[in-house]
């Protein structure tokens, strides 16, 4: 583990310029975990490619191969009258061989520096040991200080993404309790883990017994740049309109709570202690009397039309 963390952890809003000091010598590495390929732009595209920005390091660790998911593409083809025989008749190493090509542009356009993928098939359905030490071992490898993936939310009904989640987090104490005697290799303090996805933007912590997002990324800066990764996700057809209802509504609904106009929200999953009581500059910035105007200036579908 490199030195001091220079990154500014006080919770709730980080404002634009917040990271301008930051000492590009102390950066810090960055490890997203999800299940398919595009979660990583659609969960916290904004969040990476601000500090992408700041020199921090970003690795994005994906489970499946993404062939399946949203496969848009191919399925609409055979709804045509006449198909086109090269899409029709598209295997499955074509298919992921497009999906990844697309993950590459978008991650090139955010600034992740290396993509992991696992490439297991989309349709997995339970935690898996195999997976599970799989992902431990990339941790080890690549020693992250900083984890982001999906909040599980409800594990008890299926979805690959708490699936993911459930293996990342048994993947993390995997690497936590690493022994050289037995494993040949040290332990790997990850020092905070980033659940993305929870839909609960309450503006307060008593409302819905606390259940919250308890900080935000302002990604208004760098919106125009998790649309053009999100544009080139064509073959699952969440480019030009979807990019943008997602963003308006999945990240101007986080930004509404957060008081600026598109954020990304997330759940802290370990406690974080201060030497005082935090106040965020964004909270210090903040007029409540003509904050729902500020953070509804942007009009995202003119600033950043359809290509
Ligand atoms: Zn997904």
């Amino acid at each position: 583990m490199g030195g001091a963390l220079t990154w500014n952890r006080v919770p709730c809003v980080l404002l634009p310029g917040a990271g301008a000091s930051h000492d590009g010598e102390d950066s810090m590495k960055i490890m997203t975990i999800y299940a398919h390929p595009a979660d990583t732009i659609t969960n916290c595209g904004g969040t990476l490619a601000r500090h992408a920005a700041r020199g921090d390091q970003i690795v994005a660790l994906i489970l499946s191969h993404g062939g399946r998911i949203h496969a848009n593409k191919y399925a609409e083809e055979w709804r045509k009258e006449n198909p086109d025989g090269d899409i029709a008749t598209a295997g499955l190493d074509d298919i992921v061989a497009n999906k990844k090509g697309e993950l590459e542009r978008a991650a090139e356009i955010i600034g992740i520096g290396e993509i992991i993928t696992l490439d297991h098939e989309d349709t997995y359905a339970t935690v898996n040991e195999e997976v599970v030490e799989e992902i431990a071992e990339r941790i080890a490898l690549e020693q992250p200080e900083i984890v982001i993936c999906d909040h599980p939310r409800n594990p008890a009904y299926f979805d690959p993404h708490s699936v993911a989640t459930q293996m990342a987090l048994a993947a993390l104490s995997r690497a936590g309790t690493y022994l050289r005697n037995l494993d040949g290799r040290d332990d790997v303090p990850v020092r905070q883990v980033f659940l993305s996805g929870l839909p609960v933007y309450n503006l307060d912590g008593l409302s819905l017994g606390g259940v919250r997002n308890d900080c935000y990324v302002d990604i208004t800066e760098v919106v125009g740049t998790k649309l053009a990764a999100m544009d080139q996700f064509v073959s699952q057809g969440y480019h030009g309109v979807f990019a943008r209802k997602l963003v308006e509504s999945f990240n101007g609904e986080a930004g509404r709570a957060a008081g600026v106009n598109f954020a990304e929200a997330y759940v802290r999953l370990y406690n974080e202690t201060y030497s005082h009581l935090p106040v965020t500059e964004a909270a210090l910035a903040t007029d409540p009397l003509t904050r729902h105007i500020t953070y509804s200036s942007v009009n995202l579908r003119g600033q950043y039309p359809v290509p």
